[in-house]
């Protein structure tokens, strides 16, 4: 039966002690099908969990967005904490679950499929997972796979997806018309911005049809620039195997006469893998991301920068991400924008640009001879299996998904923030994405290790203020957080 869909948007003011503070709650089955029985977790009889109850999390407990705030605005926005509860609204043999990945590779993807079978098959014993190959479209051209612990083992060695993934327009209607056919009760949706997009339209379309189905969001980016969430899976993996770019470029360099070592890593919008990696590397003397405009002539230009590295150094490294400098290369070229099958515009080769337009400066320069070596690793780390931290990062997303999706909960996507997890509503992360702030201490850093211009004007300082979600108030010394620095 048809069921008129609640609000979609679930904040509520409560209050606690002296202030206010706002949830951003997630919808819950109970919502829409307000009769639906519930019944003990299987957990429960769990050696460990029938000890230990801590182990269970109480329903109401929430995770504060902020950690530092001051005491004169101690409110804020909090959201349901993750884990496993007393109750569930789904008995293990009646749990029909299906698990898709969309979008582009991202190490971790395997990681997250194999612990979301292992979960639900170990903790909750449901017997029943599809997976359903080849992204979204996989749903309608009955793609699917019957993924069982057996079959997931080993898994998360491998890079890739052993679903498939895919881009490219779907119909909704049709991926919830395959869901009503097949009675799959939980979907799992691992992708990135635009597959959570998607999932949101799925999961409304399953409410308004008045399903007993939890639609579930595993956030994935490798560029870490999902919004509110402390990191996503896989970043870690990327920096780490992005050292290994920057240092076969620093070989490079070191090895040739005035030798450049140019490194262009992922990052769309948020240059956060290139500012990692150039943090963790050391051996990179500037750092070019998408939120910081530069320049290559004139006065603390690019251009002089290298000129004054190569004499004081013989040797420099350039590490910059795919999405910087791009109104810069587009100035002056008669091109249309292009797009990928998921309506993503395509981006300029900016690594090739800085290269050409350096070795065109540097001809000019008879008595600076230079050798220029262009890398490119992006395929190469999003295709590597995730490394022990992400795997570890992996595991916990998928197991708070399961719990999320077996306590009734729906229509949310799984993540730390501040470094609990917590059900967070799809609207939350599609509406901003997660930038690096540049007026934030941690760019402050990648300044100061590197001693490249800092390129930046008052009037963009004035700009990036304004675009902070909230702007840092500078009355206490406080550190802010590794990866998230809002
Ligand atoms: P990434 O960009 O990290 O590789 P992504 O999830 O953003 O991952 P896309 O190729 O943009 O990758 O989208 C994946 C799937 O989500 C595609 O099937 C696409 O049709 C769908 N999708 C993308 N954007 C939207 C949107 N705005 N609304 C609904 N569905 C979308
Ligand atoms: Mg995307």
């Amino acid at each position: 039966p048809a069921v008129q869909a609640p609000a979609r948007k679930t904040k509520k003011k409560l209050s606690a002690g002296g202030g206010g503070y706002v949830l951003e709650d997630v919808p819950h089955l109970k919502d829409y099908l307000p009769h639906l029985p519930s019944y003990p977790n299987p957990l429960q009889n769990h050696p460990a969990y029938s000890v230990v109850k801590q182990y269970f999390v109480n329903p109401g407990d929430t995770v504060s967005k902020k950690i530092v705030v001051h005491e004169s605005s101690a409110r804020g926005t909090h959201f349901r904490r993750a884990g496993p509860r007393q109750r569930v609204y789904f008995q293990p043999g009646e749990v029909v679950a299906a698990i898709v990945t969309c979008g582009g590779l991202c190490p971790g993807l395997n990681t997250v499929i194999r612990e979301l079978v292992c979960g639900l098959h170990d903790m909750y014993g449901v017997g029943s997972v599809v997976g359903i190959e080849g992204g979204y479209k996989g749903f309608y051209a009955r793609n699917t796979v019957e993924l069982t612990p057996r079959s997931v083992n080993g898994i998360h060695k491998r890079g890739g997806t052993v679903l498939r993934a895919s881009r490219g327009g779907q119909d909704t209607a049709k991926v919830v018309d395959s869901i009503q056919d097949r009675g799959i009760n939980q979907v799992y949706i691992i992708g990135g911005d635009g597959t959570q997009k998607g999932a949101a339209q799925v999961h409304e379309e399953v409410q308004r049809r008045g399903l007993k189905c939890a639609v579930v969001g595993v956030p994935k980016t490798i560029d870490n620039d999902i919004a509110v969430i402390d990191k996503s899976f896989g970043f870690d993996t990327a920096v780490e195997e992005a050292q290994r770019a920057i240092d076969a470029a620093h070989v490079e360099a070191e090895s040739a006469e005035n030798g450049i070592g140019v490194v262009k890593l992922m990052g769309r919008n948020s240059g956060f893998i290139a500012m990692h990696a150039t943090l963790a590397s050391r051996d990179v003397d500037c750092c070019l991301i998408p939120e910081s405009p530069f320049y290559l002539e004139g006065k603390d230009g690019l251009l002089e920068f290298c000129e004054k590295r190569l004499r004081e150094n013989g040797h420099m490294v350039i590490v910059v991400a795919e999405g910087a400098g791009q109104d810069l290369i587009a100035k002056g070229m008669h091109r249309a924008d292009t797009h990928d099958a998921s309506g993503n515009r395509h981006l300029l080769d900016v690594g090739l640009w800085l290269s050409q337009k350096i070795k065109e400066h540097f001809k000019k320069k008879t008595n600076l001879p230079i050798t220029l070596k262009y890398i490119d690793p992006t395929y190469m780390i999003r295709a590597v299996p995730s490394n022990a931290s992400d795997n570890v990062y992996c595991t916990l997303l998928a197991h708070s998904a399961v719990h999320g999706a077996m306590a009734g909960y729906t229509g949310f996507i799984v993540a730390p923030v501040n470094g609990r997890h917590a059900y967070i509503p799809f609207y939350r992360i599609t509406e901003k994405q997660n930038k690096v702030v540049i007026t934030d201490r941690m760019w402050a850093r990648v300044l100061c290790s590197t001693n490249q211009p800092c390129f930046l004007s008052h009037e963009d300082v004035e700009k990036a203020r304004q675009d902070e979600e909230e702007p840092h108030v500078p009355l206490i010394e406080g550190e802010n957080s590794l990866v998230r620095t809002s």
